[in-house]
């Protein structure tokens, strides 16, 4: 079995951020969107325009309790326990402190080794990481790493991603673990 780097980004593949900015944004101003009408990385223009939005994004409340995709826990917890899984992230500075308590909560360094060695790096650069995997679902993240070349970019499926071709792309993280699974056997 092949031992893999794994690089897992946060917002919008672990958590459903967009879900919890929206659902804010409809109780402050009566609106109902829904994160499948935003159809390009730019939030506010499938909200008429109001860049007020982005606030919400930089928000700390916002990183408490969010929701979360159906079974990231306990892939990730399979994934870290046979591979070398790391945390890629741009949180902004001013949501940080909250993530991180967020993130030893829902993630206890007793069952998951990659916050046991806190293998977590913030930035947005994360194709200078030598990852073998990159799971994100930004396009520009996506891109660069492709660029790269260094290892296997995987996009975590979004509307706001589908223009992006060429690509692996996943709908799940069970579906993430059957490539992980094949990835592994292969070399
Ligand atoms: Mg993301």
């Amino acid at each position: 079995m092949k031992r893999l780097s794994i690089g897992i980004d946060l917002d919008g593949v672990v958590f459903r951020t967009l879900d919890k900015v929206l659902e804010r944004y409809n109780a402050l101003h009566g609106t109902k969107y829904v994160s499948d009408q935003v159809k390009t990385w730019n939030t506010h223009e499938w909200i008429g325009g109001d860049a007020s939005i982005y606030d919400l994004f930089l928000d700390p409340q916002t990183f408490i309790d969010l929701p979360m995709n159906d079974h990231a826990t306990e892939v990730l917890e399979r994934l870290d326990k046979r591979h070398d899984v790391y945390i890629v992230t741009d949180t902004h500075y001013s949501c940080l402190e909250t993530r991180m308590g967020e993130l030893y909560r829902i993630f206890p360094p007793d069952r998951f080794l990659f916050m046991e060695h806190r293998k977590i790096f913030v930035g947005k650069f994360k194709e200078l990481l030598m990852l073998d995997v990159l799971l994100d679902d930004k396009p520009a993240n996506i891109m660069r790493f492709k660029e790269r070349g260094y290892g296997k970019p995987i996009i975590y499926d979004w509307v706001l991603n589908r223009n992006v071709q060429d690509v692996d792309r996943v709908y799940s993280w069970l579906e993430f673990e059957q490539r992980m699974i094949q990835m592994e056997g292969s070399d």
